[in-house]
C-alpha cells in the first residue's frame, strides 16, 4: 500500500515536473501584502507610466542605443566548492549570459521559426532590446572578496533561503548587490522554475531565482556540465531566465486575460500579444503551423491564436522564441525608469568597446566594414601584421557614418591584427585574409 502510494506521488511528480510553474504572481502577492514594498512599488509603477508615455510619442526613438546592464550570479547552495567546481559554474553562468544575449536582441538562431507562422499573427512582429547583459568584472561591493577582474560569480555565502518566496527578511533581495541584476541559482521547493519580481529594481538588490537544474544549458567543450546544476529536459535551453528577467523588466504573463477591449489597460497590457486567459504548455512546432480558424492548436481560450511561441507563456525551452515589439518596447521603458539605479562602473570600458562595434566579414579578403552601434567622436583604425609592421592607418575624426569600409592594399594571406582606438580606449581584434 505504501509502495503505491509512493509509487502515485513519483508519477504525479514527474507530470508535474513536465509544466512549467513560475513563482512570480505568489512573489508578487508576498510583495503587495507588506506596506512598505507596496508602495515601492507602485511608486516605481508610476515613474514606468512616464517612460512608457514618452516612448510611445516619440516616433523617433533612437534604437542605436546599447543598454548595457551589470549581472551578478550567485550560487548559495555552492558551499566548500573546489576550484574546479567554481571554474564550471562560472562558464555555466557565462552559458546562460549568452543564452539571454540572443534572446533579448532576437538574434537566437530559433527566431527563424517566426516566418513560417508570422502570416497567422496579424499585427504582432518580433522585437528586440539592443541589450548586452554583462557579468560584472570590476569595483565589486566591498565584503564579497571578488578583486577587480573577477567575474561578479559568488558561491556559498549571498542570498541563503533564496529558494522560499519571501519577505520576511527582505524580499529574497541582498542590498550588498544593489545597482546589480542579480541572479540567484538554488533549489527552488514546489516544482517551481523560478521567480522574479514583476518591475525588478535593482536600488534594493531584488533577485531573478532560477532552480538549479533549470539554468542555463549544455556547455562545450567538456565537462559539458556542473554536478548539482544539470540543466534539465525540457528546460534545458535556458529560457527560464529569459522568460523570468521578462517580469523583472517589467512584463507579465501573456495568459492574463480574454478582455481585449482596451488592450493597453487589460490583459498583459500589451497590443500585439493576442488576449488569452491560459497558459499553453504544448509546443506549437514550426514544422506544424497553425491555420486559421482551424483545430490545431494554438486557438486559445478567448477564440484568438495564442502566441504560444513567446517567452512569456509556459511552453518548454525548444518552443519559445520570440519576444513582440510591444513586450520590447515594454521592457525598454522599464529599462529607462530603472537605469539610474544600475552600477554601470562595475562593467570595464574594455567590455564597453568590445561592444561598441563590429567587424564584418571575417575572414575576408581584404576588404572589411566596422561598424559600430553609435557614433564615435573620433577614431583611428591600424592595422599590422604578426610581426608587427603596419600595412594600414586612417583617422576617423567627427564621422556621420555608422559603418567604414576598409580595403588594404593587396595583402598576403594571413593573421592580421586590428587596433581601433577611441576616446574609450583601444580594442584589438584578429582579422584573417584568406
Ligand atoms: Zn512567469
Amino acid at each position: 500500500m505504501k509502495l503505491k502510494l509512493f509509487f502515485l506521488l513519483i508519477v504525479f511528480q514527474v507530470a508535474f515536473a513536465q509544466q512549467r510553474t513560475c513563482g512570480t504572481q505568489e512573489y508578487m502577492q508576498t510583495i503587495m501584502n507588506d506596506p512598505a514594498q507596496r508602495a515601492a512599488y507602485l511608486e516605481q509603477q508610476s515613474k514606468f507610466e512616464v517612460e512608457m508615455q514618452k516612448l510611445e510619442s516619440n516616433s523617433l526613438r533612437n534604437t542605436n542605443e546599447l543598454i548595457r546592464i551589470p549581472v551578478a550570479v550567485h550560487y548559495p547552495t555552492a558551499g566548500a566548492v573546489t576550484d574546479a567546481i567554481k571554474t564550471c559554474l562560472r562558464r555555466l553562468a557565462q552559458k546562460q549570459i549568452d543564452i539571454l544575449n540572443a534572446d533579448y536582441n532576437a538574434t537566437n538562431t530559433d527566431i527563424s521559426n517566426w516566418a513560417s507562422v508570422s502570416d497567422n499573427y496579424f499585427g504582432t512582429s518580433t522585437g528586440s532590446l539592443n541589450v548586452q547583459f554583462v557579468i560584472a568584472t570590476q569595483n565589486h561591493p566591498a565584503g564579497t572578496g571578488l578583486n577587480n577582474g573577477d567575474l561578479a560569480v559568488t558561491f556559498g555565502t549571498d542570498f541563503i533561503g533564496s529558494g522560499v518566496i519571501s519577505c520576511t527578511n527582505g524580499c529574497n533581495e541582498d542590498i550588498t548587490w544593489a545597482g546589480y541584476i542579480n541572479i540567484v541559482v538554488t533549489n527552488i521547493s514546489g516544482g517551481i522554475l523560478g521567480f522574479s519580481p514583476l518591475g525588478g529594481q535593482p536600488q534594493f538588490g531584488r533577485t531573478v531565482v532560477i532552480d538549479n537544474n533549470s539554468f542555463g544549458a549544455t556547455l562545450t567543450p567538456s565537462p559539458t556540465s556542473c554536478a548539482g546544476f544539470v540543466p534539465a529536459a525540457p528546460y534545458n535551453k535556458g529560457r527560464t531566465l529569459t522568460h523570468e528577467l521578462g517580469h523583472f523588466f517589467n512584463l507579465a504573463h501573456t495568459f492574463q486575460a480574454c478582455d481585449g477591449s482596451n488592450c493597453a489597460s487589460s490583459g498583459d497590457r500589451v497590443c500585439d500579444t493576442p488576449p488569452t486567459d491560459q497558459p499553453r504548455y504544448d509546443c506549437n512546432a514550426a514544422d506544424n503551423p497553425p491555420t486559421p480558424g482551424g483545430g490545431n492548436p494554438p486557438l486559445s481560450s478567448c477564440g484568438f491564436l495564442q502566441l504560444t511561441m513567446n517567452y512569456m507563456d509556459y511552453v518548454q525551452d525548444s518552443c519559445m522564441y520570440m519576444f513582440s515589439a510591444g513586450q520590447a518596447a515594454r521592457m525598454q521603458s522599464w529599462y529607462n525608469s530603472i537605469s539610474g539605479q544600475l552600477t554601470t562602473t562595475a562593467l570595464s570600458s574594455q567590455d564597453f568597446l568590445e561592444n561598441k562595434f563590429t567587424l564584418y566579414p571575417n575572414p575576408n579578403k581584404g576588404s572589411f566594414t566596422i561598424e559600430f552601434k553609435e557614433l564615435a567622436n573620433s577614431f583611428s583604425v591600424e592595422v599590422y601584421d604578426v610581426t608587427g609592421k603596419t600595412i594600414y592607418e586612417n583617422n576617423y575624426d567627427q564621422t556621420a557614418n555608422l559603418a567604414q569600409v576598409i580595403n588594404l592594399d593587396n595583402p598576403t594571406n594571413g593573421v592580421y591584427f586590428v587596433n581601433i582606438k577611441s576616446d574609450d580606449g583601444i580594442v584589438t581584434k584578429k582579422l584573417i585574409i584568406q
